[in-house]
């Protein structure tokens, strides 16, 4: 049996990890059957504990630009984890990981780094509400900042100006604080301007949104939200978690030519290792703690291993700017050869792309919004998933995700993938 003892290890995780994973999406709860563990991995490609090989299409959730056990990131955490693994005071390191990023990402002047992608959005709205001192923000409906109280939000029902808690154990009173718009309609935006005026502290999204599949911003959304933040003295949040040094090494602010007020990041940033960040012009940095009044702190921020990690990371892109246009021709061909058998198997489907982002929805209709990437047929997806998972090839267990593709994925590797398509689709 092909899943032997990744099922055996699956039941003995789930009698002491709730759902047998420490985050759900692992689970494979919208795919069925269970979740491969893995063994060990290096550059395109892992293998799971029956021995299996996969080619991998989601580089850890995006972290993984040059793929697995990077040469670089395992020098710099070896080398540093012998010094010492955490200290709980400053090191030279974080300065130069901030120098760097600072150097690479248009408009921040001063960055704050964290553990995780979560807490870079907990704390930049923190930052922004301080600064503003406003109440109340803008998210997106199925764009994903990570798990704080204020990001579990989804549309209250009928009302577009209340939003109501998607978990129990978020109050309504931080409820009433988020305020719900609809992606690539800028209307629903200023429809919320207009009526919270002078309340808004900020908007919050993903500049091109990889939680609900790929969804690139169309023209004018981004642009209109910038006008918007500006006339309302509201500042613009960019969760560049997903695209921050993957899209271009200035992130989607780069890659689309729009500024944003303050940016949050994660992944790429720590080249695997958990760190999250968020940056901004040092007026509005200055409000944090120490320097200023909004509070802001962590036991293993800027951790030695984590910042070595980030710092190899951010030096290889520097170092191989040409890392991003190979990223989107590999993507682009992935693109052409899905197009190809996906209309040879004549189901309905779109594929939404940008750089190294993409994403296959198996729906007839345009996909640029929650509510259309809510309409793909799951059954579809979920045999197309389990086809390319016998055939070796890992993709997001979720129609709600994106791929991430990453620069050691070779052309044989893509031409596999494409073929496994086929023979899946053929299912
Ligand atoms: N923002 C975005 C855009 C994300 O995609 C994610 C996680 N996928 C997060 C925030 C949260 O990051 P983390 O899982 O590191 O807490």
């Amino acid at each position: 049996m092909r899943y032997k003892r990744s099922s055996e290890l699956f039941r003995q995780a789930s009698r002491v990890l709730p759902g047998g994973v420490n985050s759900p999406v692992r689970a494979f709860k919208s795919v069925g059957g269970t979740p491969v563990f893995v063994r060990e991995a290096a550059g395109s490609r892992f293998t799971d504990e029956d021995g299996n090989e996969y080619i991998d299409f989601i580089a850890s959730w995006g972290p993984l630009l040059f793929g697995h056990a990077f040469p670089p990131v395992v020098e710099a955490v070896t080398r540093r984890a012998q010094k010492g693994t955490s200290f709980g005071m400053p090191t030279a390191l974080e300065t130069e990981v901030a120098e760097l990023a600072v150097s690479m990402v248009p408009g921040i002047e001063k960055i704050r780094f964290v553990n995780s992608g979560t807490e870079a959005c907990m704390s930049v709205i923190r930052l922004a509400r301080g600064y503003t001192g406003r109440e109340k923000i803008i998210k997106f409906a199925g764009c994903y900042h990570g798990h704080a109280d204020a990001f579990l939000i989804e549309a209250g029902s009928g009302a577009v100006t209340f939003g109501s808690p998607n978990s129990p154990g978020v109050t309504q009173g931080t409820a009433r604080d988020t305020l719900l718009a609809r992606y690539n309609d800028l209307e629903s935006v200023k429809g919320l301007f207009e009526a919270n005026p002078g309340e808004v502290a900020a908007v919050i999204l993903e500049p091109v949104a990889g939680n609900m599949g790929c969804i690139p911003p169309e023209p004018g959304f981004l642009e209109g939200i910038r006008q918007l933040c500006t006339d309302s003295g509201a500042l613009l949040i960019f969760d560049e978690v997903m695209t921050g040094f993957r899209l271009a090494a200035g992130g989607a602010q780069e890659a689309l030519g729009i500024s944003a007020d303050l940016v949050a990041f994660g992944k790429v940033i720590g080249g695997g290792l958990p760190v999250g960040a968020f940056g901004g012009p040092a007026e509005i940095m200055s409000h944090l703690a120490p320097e200023g009044p909004v509070y802001q702190a962590g036991t293993l921020s800027g951790n030695p291993l984590a910042m070595g990690a980030g710092l190899a990371m951010l030096r290889a892109i520097e170092a191989d700017p040409e890392v991003f246009s190979r990223l989107e021709s590999k993507t682009a061909y992935l693109h052409e050869g899905l197009e190809h058998v996906l209309q040879e198997a004549g189901h309905p489907y779109r594929i939404n792309r940008f750089g190294s982002m993409i994403s296959v929805h198996f729906s007839d209709r345009e996909v640029r919004d929650f509510e259309s990437a809510a309409t793909g047929n799951n059954d579809r997806f979920r045999n197309y998933f389990h086809g390319m998972l016998n055939r070796g090839v890992y993709l997001p267990p979720s129609a709600f995700e994106s791929y991430f593709l990453n620069d050691a994925l070779t052309a044989e590797d893509l031409d596999l993938a494409i073929d496994a398509a086929a023979g899946a689709l053929k299912d």
